[in-house]
C-alpha cells in the first residue's frame, strides 16, 4: 500500500480517537506518522516491500507501544503502533503473488477511497484483554478495498484503545485477567525450587529407561513413571506462566 495511504488510515483512527479524549500532541501525530510509514523504509522490515503474515510482528509492536504508553512516552507508544497499523492495512491488499496487476489496481482504488467518517468515540469493534490480541486475524485480503480498509480502520481503533487504556480505567475483563495470572505468577524461590524438581525427574526418566534398557526389571521403569508426569505437569505450568507474564507487561501487577 501507498505510503500516503498509510498516513491517512492512522490520522483518521488517531482523530476518532482523539475526538473522545483529549486533544493529540504534535508528537503523537508524528509518532504515528513515522511508524505509518516505518514497515517500508527501515531494516528488518524493508526486505518485503508488501507485508503480508505478520501476526507475531503486529502483536510484539502493540505490547511494545503499551509499555511506552505506561513509560508515559506517547510519542514513541505512537511509533510502534503506527507500525502494526502498517502490517494491518498491508495484509488487506492482494499480495503481489496473486499478480502485479491486481495488485497495483488495488492500490489505486485504496488512493481514491474517501475514508469512512468514524463516529465520535470509536466503533463497536473491541478488543477486550491483550489475550485476544493473539488470536485475532489482524488482516483478510478483499476483493473490495473499501471493505478492507473500513474493516483495518475498526481493528487499527480497537487497539489503540486497548493499548491506551489506562490503569485506573480497566474493564471488568480485564481485571478478572488480571487476578487469574496473578494466581499463576510463581515466586523466584518457588519457581527455583520447581526447576530443580523438574530437572532432577527427567534426570531419573531417562536413567530408568538405559537400566531398564540394559536387562534390569521393568519394574523400575514403571516406578519411575510418576516423574515423565511431573515434567509434563511442570511444562503445562510453564505455558500458564508465560501467558501470566505476557499480561504482566501489559498492566505491571508485579515488578
Ligand atoms: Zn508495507
Amino acid at each position: 500500500m501507498r505510503e500516503r495511504d498509510h498516513i491517512r488510515i492512522g490520522n483518521a483512527v488517531i482523530n476518532a480517537y482523539g475526538a473522545m479524549i483529549a486533544p493529540v500532541s504534535s508528537d503523537v501525530l508524528q509518532g504515528f506518522r513515522d511508524g505509518s510509514i516505518l514497515p517500508d523504509n527501515e531494516k528488518p522490515y524493508r526486505t518485503a516491500a508488501h507485508h503480508h503474515s505478520r501476526e507475531l510482528d503486529i502483536v510484539w509492536l502493540i505490547t511494545r507501544g503499551r509499555q511506552e504508553f505506561l513509560n508515559n512516552n506517547l510519542g514513541l507508544s505512537a511509533k510502534y503502533l503506527g507500525a502494526a497499523f502498517h502490517f494491518i492495512a498491508d495484509g488487506t491488499c492482494p499480495s503481489t503473488k496473486d499478480g502485479a496487476t491486481v495488485h497495483r489496481v488495488w492500490e489505486q482504488k485504496v488512493s481514491k477511497i474517501r475514508l469512512p467518517d468514524m463516529p465520535a468515540g470509536g466503533t463497536k469493534f473491541e478488543i477486550r484483554t491483550p489475550s485476544q490480541l493473539s488470536k485475532l486475524t489482524f488482516s483478510k485480503t478483499s476483493a473490495n478495498p473499501e471493505a478492507s480498509i473500513t474493516n483495518s480502520i475498526n481493528m487499527c481503533y480497537a487497539i489503540l484503545e486497548l493499548a491506551w487504556r489506562p490503569l485506573d480505567r480497566l474493564t471488568a475483563e480485564e481485571q478478572l485477567s488480571i487476578s487469574k495470572a496473578k494466581a499463576v505468577m510463581p515466586s523466584k524461590s518457588s519457581k527455583f525450587i520447581s526447576n530443580i524438581i523438574g530437572v532432577l525427574c527427567l534426570a531419573l526418566f531417562f536413567g530408568s529407561i538405559i537400566v531398564t534398557s540394559r536387562g534390569y526389571s521393568p519394574w523400575f521403569f514403571i516406578g519411575m513413571l510418576p516423574f515423565p508426569l511431573y515434567s509434563v505437569a511442570y511444562l503445562y505450568s510453564e505455558s500458564r506462566e508465560k501467558k501470566a507474564k505476557f499480561l504482566n507487561e501489559w498492566y505491571r501487577f508485579s515488578k
